[in-house]
């Protein structure tokens, strides 16, 4: 390569009318005529001159500024021109072209002159064209050599100075020069590589291959102007490297390309590592990861740990600080976690918020335990970002090396289901995987494939529990509540499948069916005993159903059962979640004379004043409270308040979860309406309900 810039430089100067305006001369002659006479013409050329009246004079002027070039006579009073020269070149002033002027019969002088290190002679009387055309010639090596130096330097320095490894590639014999540094990248000898091809192509990881090999097609094929691509190499350890291998092609006049050469930059650093945190990706973490594994599975006594660690609520800190901040924020947590582990144990970011810890050479599994505490204690000093004071916790899961895995993405499957379990139990903890954890898992699957058929083959049941007027014990109607009759699990309650249904979506269809069902079945008991009303249960996702209204009526039109008569049950939180479209839901309900109730009431937002915006008909007192009244006066005192406030605004209420005569006395006492609980009646079958109904309303009519 090194040729191939000699050439280029030739090339850039052979020929060409180097502008040469500017350059330095130095003039060295006694006789002031011929001095100022040349000085005045190449002045008019653009040159700029000095000239120089004796030896001495010159070397000052030589010594204390640049010169290009120097014109020197050698017959000079004192030191005479040689001796000028013989100094100049002892300064290691080798570069400093040096024409001799002579008399036309020193033919000794000129010879001496050369041999000392001149560059050039003119003779005198000088002719001046002549010492122009002497004077642009070597000005013009000067320039080449200057450029030339200029371009090995850099060659040198990106060989030397960079840690690129160089290739060189003869397209025709298809030989290739790869570059002590380029071996050493993949973990060669120097002496191990032929110039063979394959030994660059060869290491090629096998899913890289094809996009470089298409990469060099492209070049060479002049479809890009450089050639560019990462690809992973095969190391002599066995490992991959990630490189970065750039190049160009050199091509004859007609265009094809007989040669390519480029560098090579190992960048596995930049590829394994995050580059906000600077910690490791999740890639270096899980090849990290499986080689845990391999020992563990050849030396049980070679325990590992993961910790899966997810920030809790980083999305209200990162819209609430802004993204900057929410980097920051990332970056001093992760300084902070370091401190948690030793020097050994891997900390990596696995996603935004998500960081994960392999512990290595843990004595015991409490290692595991100890860790996460560790880090939960160091959360417990707040972040400064800019000024402000930033709280934040960790969910952690945990999986260890003595559950028995084959696969690192069992293990951090596993952490992760472990990370989720702290979520759900209050965030800001860590839980430990467990086979109890993966049955539940595991099940979960399972309860929603069976839950997905469970309506076509009609597993689900309504229960119906009595709603009763507390004043004179009349019944008033039913809530009706889901069961599912399970093939093999036998009766489900609705709170192991309701949240599972709601996540799934599956619950849309699941209420529709209790509605419709619930509806039928009033119309048929009405009939026989006269009006009752109908409660369902009606889930946060129904309600914001876009097409709930027609279904309802739908519904009411299939079973003919008169608007007033249903009442839907959504919880505080429904309503809370659909704040912009409640009022329009809610409206557009009263407008068909259909009843709306507030289940749970008092166990969410607790705050009343929304309730003016939300006109309900019915408040349901949730059953904590009616459960907790014997013990404490507190809450008699909210049930009194709810009441107040319920009778003030027009609205119903209906004490949930009645199972002693004392807690009913209070109730009545405190002017609730109605009631509900095992006190009356437990959720019934159909048939167990018409029984009830008898004791309350006689027997049937018809
Ligand atoms: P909920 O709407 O608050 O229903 C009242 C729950 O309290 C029922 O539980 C009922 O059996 C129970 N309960 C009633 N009286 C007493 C009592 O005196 N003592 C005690 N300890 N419990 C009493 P269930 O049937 O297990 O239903 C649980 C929840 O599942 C319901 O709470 C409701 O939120 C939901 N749910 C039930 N059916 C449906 C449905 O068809 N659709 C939807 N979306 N949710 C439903
Ligand atoms: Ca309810
Ligand atoms: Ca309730």
């Amino acid at each position: 390569m090194v040729k191939d810039e000699y050439a280029r430089v030739k090339e850039d100067t052979k020929g060409k009318e180097v502008d040469l305006t500017g350059c330095r001369l130095l003039v060295v002659d006694d006789e002031e005529i011929n001095r100022d006479l040349l000085q005045r013409r190449l002045e008019r050329r653009g040159f700029w001159v000095a000239g120089a009246k004796d030896g001495l004079e010159a070397l000052r002027l030589i010594e204390s500024q640049p010169f290009d070039l120097v014109l020197l006579d050698i017959m000079l009073p004192g030191i005479d021109g040689l001796e000028v020269l013989r100094r100049i070149r002892l300064q290691e002033n080798l570069e400093l072209p040096v024409v001799m002027v002579s008399a036309k019969d020193d033919s000794q002088g000129i010879v001496e002159a050369l041999n000392i290190g001149a560059n050039d002679y003119i003779t005198k009387p000088v002719d001046f064209p002549v010492v122009l055309a002497r004077i642009r010639t070597h000005l013009s090596h000067r320039r080449a050599r200057a450029a030339l130096r200029e371009s090995e330097e850099r060659y040198a320095l990106a060989v030397a100075g960079a840690n690129d490894g160089l290739w060189d590639w003869d397209l025709r014999s298809n030989r290739i020069y790869l570059s002590p540094r380029w071996k050493a990248m993949v973990g060669l000898e120097t002496e191990e590589v032929s110039t063979e091809t394959g030994e660059w192509f060869n290491r090629v990881h096998p899913d890289d291959v094809e996009r470089l090999k298409s990469d060099l097609d492209d070049h060479l094929n002049q479809r890009t102007t450089t050639f560019e691509n990462e690809h992973r190499m095969m190391h002599a350890d066995g490992s991959y490297r990630w490189v970065l291998s750039r190049g160009m092609a050199v091509r004859d006049t007609a265009g094809a390309p007989y040669r390519m050469a480029g560098s090579q930059t190992d960048i596995t650093a930049r590829k394994v590592y995050d580059p906000l945190t600077g910690l490791p990706n999740r890639i270096l973490f899980m090849d990290r990861l499986e080689h845990a594994l391999q020992r563990f599975k050849r030396q049980k006594s070679e325990l590992f740990g993961v910790l899966l660690l997810d920030l809790d609520r980083f999305k209200i800190v990162n819209e609430g600080l802004g993204h900057n901040l929410g980097d920051r924020l990332l970056i001093q947590l992760s300084r902070r976690l370091k401190t948690c582990v030793r020097t050994g144990d891997t900390i990596a970011r696995f996603g935004g918020d998500e960081f994960i810890v392999l512990l290595d050479e843990m004595k015991d599994n409490a290692d595991a335990v100890r860790v996460a505490e560790r880090m939960q204690e160091a959360l417990k000093k707040p972040f400064h970002i800019q000024g402000q004071e930033v709280f934040c916790t960790l969910s952690i899961g945990i999986a260890l090396s003595t559950t028995g895995y084959d696969h690192p993405e069992d293990v951090v499957r596993d952490a992760d289901t472990a990370m989720n379990r702290a979520k759900a139990l209050g965030k800001a903890r860590h839980e430990m995987f467990d086979r109890a954890m993966h049955t539940r898992s595991s099940q979960r699957l399972q309860t929603e494939t069976d839950l997905r058929r469970a309506l076509e083959r009609d597993e689900f049941q309504v229960r119906y529990q009595a709603i009763v007027a507390l004043e004179d014990k009349q019944l008033s109607g039913f809530e009706a509540l889901i069961r599912w009759i399970h093939p093999k699990r036998g009766l489900v309650n609705p709170d192991d499948f309701i949240s599972l249904a709601e996540e799934t979506g599956l619950i849309i269809n699941i209420d529709h069916w209790v509605m419709r069902e619930a509806c039928r079945q009033t119309v048929e008991w009405e009939k026989r005993y006269g009006p009752l009303t109908i409660s369902v249960n009606l889930s946060a996702k129904q309600f914001a159903q876009p097409d709930l209204i027609e279904r309802i009526l739908s519904n009411l039109e299939y079973s003919k059962l008169s608007p007033e008569n249903l009442k839907l049950e959504i919880t505080e939180s429904a309503l809370m979640d659909n704040t912009d479209k409640a009022a329009d839901i809610i409206s557009s309900l009263k407008s068909h004379k259909i009843k709306l109730g507030l289940d749970d009431f008092g166990t969410g937002y607790s705050s009343l004043s929304y309730l003016h915006r939300f006109p309900v008909d019915t408040l349901k007192i949730d059953r904590s409270f009616v459960s907790r009244m014997d013990q404490s006066g507190e809450n008699a005192a909210i049930i009194k308040t709810i009441v107040a406030l319920a009778q003030n605004m027009d609205f119903q209420t209906v004490a949930e979860g009645i199972e002693t005569d004392s807690q009913l006395a209070s109730l009545k006492e405190l002017d609730c309406r109605y009631g509900q609980g095992y006190l009356f009646s437990k959720p019934l079958t159909a048939d167990e309900a018409e029984k009830l109904l008898q004791e309350y309303r006689g027997a049937p009519k018809v």
